[in-house]
């Protein structure tokens, strides 16, 4: 309790308006609740409404973000909806590795009857706790691997994208997002916690595509909002842009 009040206080002096944006948030969702009709729905839990909840952090907002009953984010449904699209869920022998899952994902995959394990150093939020960099499977196990808003918090990402690349199979194909600045050629090291940034270890620069394509991908570049297009963007509530790197095994 003392060690949250320490860190809201921390907040607020680094970010006076993290205050605004809480009590935005907070007024949006509770408007949400008696707002009536189906405007949006969300791809992951079926559930539908008016428009998503916000959410806010020390140095932003986001309307129409979180859905209230999954708690999936905009990049959570871009994602599952690009799966869709690209049909990687009409294959049942598909075996799938989610790495820090995606929200409300294991409901989702088990519903289909897909093969699907998720990890996490925290078992509250996975099937099983493993270590990314120590992936403890065989070469060649997976099909499919998502990798969703992780590599950012892992301090040996190359290790990390390596052991994907390992326990990937021939043909298999990975989804790789992290929050990078696209304007910025060089991704930036913290040499100590930013407060602006107190959760991630680094900013991301463009140079992240070809640090991943390093581990052994070929990497391809998709704007998952554009490749929804505009009616399923809304209807899902996925924003502007959400940039994924999908790979391939080089070789396989
Ligand atoms: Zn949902």
């Amino acid at each position: 309790m003392f060690n949250q009040v320490k860190w809201r206080a921390r907040l607020l002096f680094t970010s006076p308006a993290s205050a605004v944006y809480a009590f935005k948030c907070r007024c949006y969702n509770l408007v949400n609740l008696f707002l009536r009709g189906k405007k949006v729905k969300c791809n992951i839990c079926c559930w539908e409404g008016y428009r998503f909840s916000a959410m806010a952090g020390a140095y932003y907002i986001r309307y129409n973000a979180i859905c209230p009953v999954c708690g999936s984010a905009e990049r959570n449904r871009a994602l599952i909806a690009y799966m869709n699209n690209r049909g990687d869920f009409s294959d049942k022998q598909v075996r799938y590795l989610d790495i820090g899952p995606i929200k409300g994902a294991r409901a989702y995959f088990e519903a289909k009857h897909c093969d699907y394990i998720s990890i996490d150093l925290d078992t509250k939020y996975a099937i099983k706790k493993m270590d990314v960099t120590r992936l403890q499977f065989l070469d060649e196990t997976f099909d499919i691997i998502i990798c969703s808003h992780v590599l950012e918090h892992v301090k040996d990402d190359l290790l990390a994208s390596r052991e994907m690349a390992r326990v990937m199979k021939p043909g298999g194909r990975g989804y790789i997002m992290v929050p990078f600045d696209k304007n910025r050629k060089e991704t930036i090291e913290y040499e100590k916690p930013n407060p602006r940034d107190p959760l991630h270890i680094r900013s991301y620069g463009r140079d992240f595509i070809d640090r991943i394509a390093s581990a052994g991908f070929r990497v391809q570049e998709v704007d998952l909002v554009a490749e929804a297009g505009e009616a399923k963007a809304a209807l899902y509530g996925l924003g502007k842009e959400e940039i994924c790197v999908v790979c391939t095994k080089k070789g396989g």
